[in-house]
């Protein structure tokens, strides 16, 4: 058995229910019979799991896959351990949803991983099923919403820019008008503006 992390180090009662749910449901049994298919080796792994290493198909693609309780890679779980330190624990996670599903995990699984595909372009950041095994811990990327409307805001930001750029203008062209008729204003008649010293009076006689 390679290194495992200490959280898969305690056998616990829920991991022998898992145990045995996996094998009533047959999840276990079809796991051992893909893994024989595929030519891989068996060994016993923490927690009631087995560990089938050397696994000879291309497909799934996934460095490491799991059926029931057992864990099937194409490599050998020293190198996928050293890859992925908590690769196991996440593997472990999916064994106990076989537990839940039974036969309805492989549907349920194929669905969730075709919403994730729809919404994320990714098989696993919007699946609820790897979300629940820990997408750091199998090595996969989370799910980044990228701003629906930046081509939007975008468009804003540039006329915001435009209007800016004009209101400049504008004042530029403003202050320039000013000082021209500054310059060319005629030099007035002080006579002309100033109001008459004494008011007109009316001196007719009625
Ligand atoms: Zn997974």
């Amino acid at each position: 058995m390679p290194a495992v992390e200490p959280q898969l180090l305690e056998t616990r009662k829920i991991h022998y229910v898992r145990l045995v749910v996996n094998w009533i449901n047959l999840s276990t049994p079809f796991g051992l019979l893909i893994s024989v298919i595929g030519r891989a080796k068996l060994s016993k792994g923490p927690q009631g799991l087995i560990l089938a290493d050397g696994y000879k198909f291309s497909f799934p693609i996934a460095s490491a896959f799991t059926v029931g309780n057992v864990i099937i890679t194409a490599s050998n779980f020293t190198r996928f351990t050293a890859r992925l330190p908590q690769g196991l624990v996440h593997e472990a996670r999916h064994s106990t949803q076989w537990a839940f599903f039974g036969p309805l995990f492989l549907p349920l699984y194929t669905l969730s991983m075709g919403i994730s595909w729809l919404w994320s372009r990714d098989r696993a950041a919007l699946n609820l099923f790897e979300m629940h095994a820990g997408l750091d811990d199998g090595g996969y990327k989370r799910f980044v919403r990228k701003p629906r409307n930046s081509k939007r805001a975008q468009e804003r930001a540039s006329l915001t820019d435009a209007t800016t750029q004009l209101a400049h203008s504008g004042q530029v062209a403003s202050t320039l008008r000013t000082e021209v008729e500054t310059m060319t204003q005629e030099p007035t008649n002080p006579e002309s503006t100033n109001p008459p010293s004494t008011p007109v009076t009316d001196h007719r006689c009625d």
